[in-house]
């Protein structure tokens, strides 16, 4: 059935019917806390609550660990025959295409994120994740080195054991699809703790991966809070990696709990501030300020990578702001994100919209000029209006500090030098853009720019080649591309005397 044909009675429809698990996905099965309790999840559109889900704590990730390190130790996954795992995930691929009404429902009703982008973003981007690394199972070798004639050596690459994988709460399918697809591919086990808020997509993952044919135990889920499961899973002493995707406030603890526990290895995908650099001599300025326009309110602007700076070349400024004025009001209109029509839904709780007004707040105290937005429709739910301050400077509150939220920083530089500068000046780097017709320009800015992937004449292009991933607190490690599952395997070399 095609999806995107149904209507906004239809979804309302489906969401009632819909059936979900709530409890944790241990060994192949749906289990309750060990100690019992539940937290509650609310549907921010409505400000009504959504389900009671049961709360993870120690003793849940210590099950939970436990099965995944059995599953390990019993080769079920690890020493299955290459093509036999890419089978599975490529199956488990196509489940999750199968089951996109369920996916695209469970991730709108618990973050509010607009069902047409389920459907036709972070549902298709899961499912092709888990096809990618799939197809990469066989195609990772060992290797021969030279040596005298009195030895042979051999590097195998081998899997580290059991993965916990953290993931916040934007995309929530998306971002466990980053993480579990290449520990999976490379023959780990994991335990994934979904974010509190959204943990509904990725208790079913966990269920289709078992359907497409997955050893029971290899894939686990315990959905907790952040304080207590997650905490618990980044102490483990049984677990050799963490794949995080968060704040960077609670990146910083997850290196901490690896300092304190067992030395684990940590990958970080953190917060960011990214500048978009639009040069006077940009091919196209209508194109520039659409892809600025979605850069920043795509998504509600809860987006590691959303383009929150705009640097803007001044001699281009005033059109520029002009037409993202004029169309940037009007372009994403907050409405009820089960209608196939929205294109901004809620923010996900209602701290989260409190802590965004506060930025807004802020950045008019400091002298920004409130272009347009600034406030919240007139509707039940967590909404911000999409918002653009101008006459700012990257000194600002609002300049310097991940708002996670459709809130635009508009900064005027005097050329490619400063915008450079201004766009560095930041303890983030996860991406950066830069818009100029001038190849050399492009080169040389594409190399001065302190940032893990830019893009060039253009916002938020790529495919699954391509590293995702920060520099500076943006994190370190890379999700997608072949460097993120060599990231879940480990080396081991092999020297055999020959004398
Ligand atoms: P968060 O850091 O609050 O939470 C992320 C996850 O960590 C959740 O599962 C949470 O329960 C868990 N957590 C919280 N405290 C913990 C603790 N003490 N110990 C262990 N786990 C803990 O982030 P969030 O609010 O869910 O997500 C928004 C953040 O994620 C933003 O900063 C955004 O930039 C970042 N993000 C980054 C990327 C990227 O690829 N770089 C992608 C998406 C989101």
């Amino acid at each position: 059935m095609d999806l995107t044909q149904l209507t906004t009675a239809d979804w309302h429809a489906r969401a009632g019917r819909i059936r979900y698990e709530t409890r944790h996905f241990v060994d192949g099965r749906f289990v309750d806390s060990v100690r019992g309790g539940s937290f509650t999840v609310v549907n921010p559109a409505t400000g009504t609550p959504l389900c009671e889900v049961s709360a993870g704590g120690a003793d849940d990730i210590d099950l939970a660990v436990a099965a995944a390190k059995r599953a390990f130790a019993a080769r079920v996954w690890s020493r299955k025959a290459p093509r036999e795992r890419t089978a599975v995930l490529t199956a488990f691929s196509r489940l999750i295409e199968e089951n996109a009404e369920r996916f695209a429902l469970l991730d709108t009703l618990c973050m509010g994120k607009p069902i047409r982008d389920m459907l036709s973003a972070d549902v298709p981007a899961a499912a092709l994740n888990f096809a990618y690394f799939g197809e990469l199972i066989d195609k990772i070798d060992g290797s021969v080195t030279p040596t005298a004639a009195d030895a042979f050596h051999y590097i195998l690459r081998e899997p580290l054991g059991v993965v916990g994988c953290i993931v916040p709460w934007n995309y929530p399918l998306l971002m466990a699809a980053w993480k579990v697809a290449p520990a999976l591919a490379a023959g780990n086990s994991v335990v994934l703790k979904p974010a509190e808020q959204s943990p509904l997509s990725g208790l079913l993952m966990a269920e289709l991966f078992v359907e497409a044919g997955g050893p029971p135990g290899v894939f686990n889920v315990v959905n907790g809070l952040g304080e207590t499961a997650g905490a618990a899973l980044a102490l483990h002493g049984d677990v050799a990696k963490i794949a995080f995707t968060g704040s960077t406030e609670v990146g910083k603890l997850m290196l901490v709990a690896a300092g304190q526990s067992n030395m684990k290895r940590v990958s970080l995908e953190c917060g960011g501030k990214t500048p978009q650099i639009f040069l006077a001599d940009l091919p196209d300025l209508d194109v520039a300020v659409t892809y600025a326009i979605n850069g920043i309110f795509g998504n509600m602007g809860e987006v590691c990578n959303a383009g929150s700076r705009l640097l803007i070349d001044r001699p281009i400024a005033g059109p520029f702001m002009e037409r993202f004025i004029e169309r940037g009001k009007t372009a994403y209109v907050p409405g009820d994100p089960l209608d196939p029509a929205t294109n901004l839904g809620p923010l996900v709780t209602a701290s989260h919209r409190s802590r965004v007004m506060s930025y807004i707040a802020r950045g008019k105290a400091e002298g920004a000029r409130l272009e347009f937005g600034g406030g919240a429709p007139d509707r039940p739910g967590c909404f911000v209006n999409p918002t653009l301050f101008s006459g700012v400077n990257n000194g600002m509150t609002i300049a310097r500090e991940e708002i996670f939220g459709p809130v635009a920083a508009a900064i005027e530089v005097d050329g490619l030098a400063e915008a450079v500068a201004v766009a560095n000046d930041s303890i983030y780097g996860l991406a950066a853009s830069v818009w100029t017709r001038d190849l050399n320009v492009a080169l040389k800015t594409v190399r001065d720019l302190e940032a893990g992937v830019i893009w060039v004449n253009c916002f938020d292009h790529g495919d699954m080649t391509q590293p995702f991933g920060g520099y500076k607190q943006s994190g370190q490690g890379r999700d997608k591309c072949l460097e993120s599952l060599l990231s879940y395997t480990q080396t081991k070399s092999a020297w055999i005397n020959l004398a």
